[in-house]
Formats: structure tokens, C-alpha cells, sequence
């Protein structure tokens, strides 16, 4: 067993004294989410995104379920998504009593694979919208699926979570879909603690999720509940989207000089699609060890986290709540047996880069020997 040396932290903690002075100045204002500070954080989403609508919410899963609600999904209708996506993502589905379909990855990028979705989509006239998870902020081939959804005048919803800054073709990924959902959760690249917004560039869709998050305007004709950001978090907002730039800059510098160290032949970096940058939320490691699970759980031991083992990344369908909608998806399968995260964070320092290249390039090394 490799001990236990070094503890690299898997979380990035903003500090900012701008936060404190914004945070001050707020304080004497209006609060609520119909402050008008939240309608300053929504113009500097859009106009960072380049998105015509932005509209704040209390949560990425408020996000998901608003944009699905607003695409018209209740019961009797499917979504489509891919397996490799957290439980957070699924659930506003089931919220809306509508019904999972698992589409299979890529075997290389965590997209829907343009196949499966093709048949899904002629088998299953139930479809209202496909949601795109691309994980650990590595793009998926978003070009190709919405060629395909907007074919069939389905719309294509994006899980951005992890997303924030990453991008295909040198455009921000939700250039690409009809609605995209963001968390800004502490652990995501933007935090306001809890958080989320959603972006669009179709004024009615907009209209429609920002009745969603405010009670229907309590019209008593339109549904809706109450999933507005408060105005100390939308500060919040304001004064860390202003960080983003430098956070994404100081993630691909590590990346670069963390790859530039690593020789394992057994871990690989994961390559991004074709035009795609990550933002590196987390760097992706393809593995090729007789037991990879084993490499993960001693890089775990000797303090370097994954995101694979911290949530039992597994297909989604093996979890009991949704054995029910199984369907084969072998390209997600193998994907999420092969791959580790490995924290690229601005809290990182060049030791720990150093540190952790070392640890991966030694077990790869005793591994041949063993
Ligand atoms: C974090 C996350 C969510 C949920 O966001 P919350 O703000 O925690 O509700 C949804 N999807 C993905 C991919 C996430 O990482």
C-alpha cells in the first residue's frame, strides 16, 4: 500500500476582496430575487456567455428542471441522456414525471453518440428534448448532435455544470444548444455557494423558465414555483465571473505543465474531440493497467483524489432508483472503467503537479515490472 504523503485538496476556494466590498455594498439593498442586483448578475451571464437571456436560479438542478419545464416535459414524455452524467442531472426528470432514455456515449467523449441518438429518436416519438452532459468540462461533439435534434425539431438542452469556459470550435458550448443549465455550487468553476442560471437566446423559452422560477407571476394560470437566486448570491455572482478568465488560465497552465511530467504509458491524457478545449475542471486520464479501479484507489491513497471513487461513478442505471430504464450502453461502460480525474484547480501548486506526475509515472512503472 503507497502511503499516505501528501493530501492534494480536490476543491478551489475563490478569495476575493472585491466580494467583501460588492457583498457590503449590496447589503443595503433589496435582496430578494427580483433585486434588481440579480438583474445586474443576469445582464453580466449574458453578456460573458454571449447568450440574449440569462436568468439566475437557486440551483443547477432548479436550472435542469426549469429548462425542461419550459420545453413543455411532464408525464408522458422521455428525455435523452447520456448514462455518465451524475444522479443530479437525472433526478429533475423524474421530478417532472417524465422518463429517462439512456443514450450510449461516444467511446471517446461523453456526447451522445450520433447512432444511438439517430435510433432513439426514430423509435421514440415521446421524445420532447436530448440533454447533453459534457462531464468534467471536456467538450462533447455538440456540432454533430445538434444537426441531428434540430433535424427533428427537437430541442437540445445542455447540463453545463461542469462546463464554464470550456469550448468547441472557439465558441462557449452553449452557443450550441437551444437552453443551457449552469450550476454555480461551490465545488463548479463559478461559486456563489449554492447557485445555478440558465442561458438561451429564444426570448419566449426565457419568458417561459423565468415565469417557471417565480410561481407562474402567481397568475394562478401558469405553473410555477419559487427557484430564484437571492440578490447576496447573485453579488457573489458578479464579483466571481469577473475570476473566470484567470481560473481558466491558471487550470490550462497546470494541465500543460502537469502533462509535460507525465510518461505512464498505462495513463494517457483523455484527447478532447476535434476543435474541442476543456477547461479543466478536472484533467481526464485514460488508463490502461490490468486493474484500473486498483491504480485509482492508490492514487487515492497516496492523496491524490478522484472525482471516480469520491462518487461511485458508475453508469446510471445501476443504481436501484433507475435499474428500470437499463439499456445497453457499452461505449459508457468501458469509458467510465478507463478514465481518473485529477484535480488542475489554481490552488494547486507546481509541487503538486510534480508530486502527483511522480506518483502516476512510478506506479505505472512498477506495474510493468510487477
Ligand atoms: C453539480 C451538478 C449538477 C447539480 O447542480 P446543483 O447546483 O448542485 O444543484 C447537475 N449536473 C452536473 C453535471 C453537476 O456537476
Amino acid at each position: 500500500m503507497t502511503p499516505l504523503v501528501r493530501q492534494i485538496s480536490d476543491k478551489y476556494r475563490a478569495h476575493c476582496s472585491a466580494d467583501l466590498h460588492l457583498l457590503e455594498k449590496t447589503l443595503g439593498e433589496s435582496l430578494s430575487g427580483g433585486a434588481d442586483v440579480v438583474t445586474r448578475y443576469e445582464s453580466e451571464l449574458s453578456a460573458y456567455f454571449q447568450a440574449d437571456h440569462a436568468v439566475a436560479v437557486s440551483s443547477g438542478t432548479a436550472a435542469i428542471q426549469t429548462a425542461l419545464a419550459a420545453l413543455g416535459v411532464g408525464s408522458g414524455s422521455s428525455v435523452v441522456l447520456t448514462p455518465t452524467c451524475p444522479l443530479c442531472t437525472v433526478y429533475p426528470i423524474l421530478a417532472l414525471g417524465a422518463t429517462p432514455i439512456f443514450c450510449d456515449t461516444q467511446n471517446d467523449s461523453f456526447g451522445c453518440d450520433p447512432d444511438d441518438l439517430a435510433r432513439i429518436l426514430r423509435e421514440c416519438p415521446q421524445v420532447k428534448a436530448v440533454l447533453d452532459i459534457p462531464m468534467w468540462g471536456y467538450p462533447t461533439r455538440l456540432d454533430l448532435l445538434r444537426e441531428i435534434t434540430s433535424g427533428r425539431k427537437i430541442p437540445l438542452v445542455l447540463d453545463l455544470a461542469h462546463s464554464h469556459g470550456t469550448k468547441l470550435h472557439g465558441l462557449d458550448l452553449n452557443r450550441y444548444g437551444e437552453i443551457s443549465c449552469f450550476s454555480t455550487h461551490e465545488r463548479k468553476l463559478v461559486s456563489t455557494g449554492e447557485g445555478g442560471f440558465l442561458l438561451t437566446s429564444d426570448a419566449e423559452l426565457a419568458r417561459r423558465c423565468r415565469d417557471f422560477t417565480r410561481f407562474g407571476n402567481l397568475d394562478g394560470v401558469t405553473f410555477g414555483l419559487n427557484f430564484k437566486l437571492s440578490g447576496l448570491q447573485a453579488t457573489l455572482g458578479i464579483s466571481r465571473l469577473g475570476l473566470l478568465d484567470e481560473q481558466l488560465k491558471r487550470r490550462k497552465e497546470n494541465a500543460d505543465h502537469f502533462l509535460a511530467q507525465l510518461q505512464a504509458e498505462a495513463a494517457v491524457p483523455l484527447r478532447p474531440v476535434d476543435g474541442g478545449t476543456p477547461n479543466y475542471y478536472a484533467l481526464l486520464l485514460r488508463l490502461n493497467f490490468r486493474n484500473n479501479r486498483a491504480f485509482v484507489k492508490a492514487m487515492t491513497q497516496a492523496g491524490i483524489p478522484s472525482d471516480i471513487l469520491r462518487y461511485n461513478v458508475v453508469c446510471l442505471y445501476e443504481f436501484p432508483l433507475l435499474q428500470a430504464y437499463r439499456r445497453p450502453c457499452p461505449n459508457a461502460e468501458v469509458l467510465l472503467a478507463a478514465i481518473t480525474t485529477i484535480p488542475m484547480h489554481p490552488g494547486i501548486s507546481p509541487e503538486d503537479l510534480h508530486y502527483m506526475s511522480a506518483a502516476i509515472n512510478a506506479y505505472a512503472e512498477s506495474s510493468l515490472n510487477g
